[in-house]
């Protein structure tokens, strides 16, 4: 088994004015492409080619030391893509509902609390990296930011909503300014995919 680069749920384009096609194109067709070739080589010939990319992240310790650095890099940034491209839609934006909201609400006060926080991980996270909305093992939600590709499962941690905060991810169109990119992106935000993962993944953790 190798890993496949995922097909975009949407074109290129049709995130407009938000991230722009340019950027669109080349963080999937060359970044993503790039992390699901570099993971395949490195477990090429291993019995660690069978493993899921989820058992590969949350069990890297158990893998030889000598394979770990390009999972966790390589699989990290397969994995996080992955994720960062069905969290947002043409017809994202607006606020999470349902039970999402609710746990939001527990978890943060209220959803403009949880916004700030995000804001806040996804702009002090020094040089390269990602802002999470994570699930943590006992049940409750946190916002987190991770260095590099590093995932939330290395921490046992399960991603729910994710922005990369690479310049790859921006720079085209937002250069130094971050801020823009992060506001951008709440115009974008596929909540229905981050509730969808949210029920999963409380599911998983209270079994
Ligand atoms: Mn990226």
């Amino acid at each position: 088994m190798s890993f496949v680069l995922p097909e975009l749920p949407y074109g290129y384009t049709e995130l407009e004015p938000h991230l722009d096609a340019l950027t669109m194109q080349i963080h999937h067709q060359r970044h993503h492409q790039n992390y699901v070739n570099q993971l395949n080589n490195a477990l090429a010939g291993t019995a660690y080619a069978s493993w899921s990319l989820e058992a590969l992240l949350s069990g890297i310790d158990q893998l030889p030391a000598a394979l770990q650095p390009a999972v966790r890099d390589h699989g990290g940034g397969h994995h996080n893509h992955s994720l960062f491209w069905t969290v947002m839609s043409p017809k994202g934006g607006g606020e999470p509902t349902a039970e999402l909201a609710a746990a939001i609400q527990q978890a943060f006060g209220d959803i403009a609390t949880f916004r700030a926080e995000f804001t806040k991980a996804a702009l002090s996270r020094f040089g390269s990296g990602w802002a999470w909305l994570v699930l943590q093992a006992d049940g409750q939600l946190a916002v987190t930011s991770s260095a590099n590709q590093d995932s939330p499962l290395l921490q046992q941690q399960i991603p729910l909503l994710g922005l990369d905060v690479w310049e790859h991810a921006y720079y085209l169109k937002y250069q130094n300014k971050r801020p823009d990119y992060i506001e951008a992106f709440y115009q974008v935000i596929h909540w229905p995919e981050v509730s969808r993962r949210y029920q999963l993944a409380i599911r998983a953790v209270q079994a």
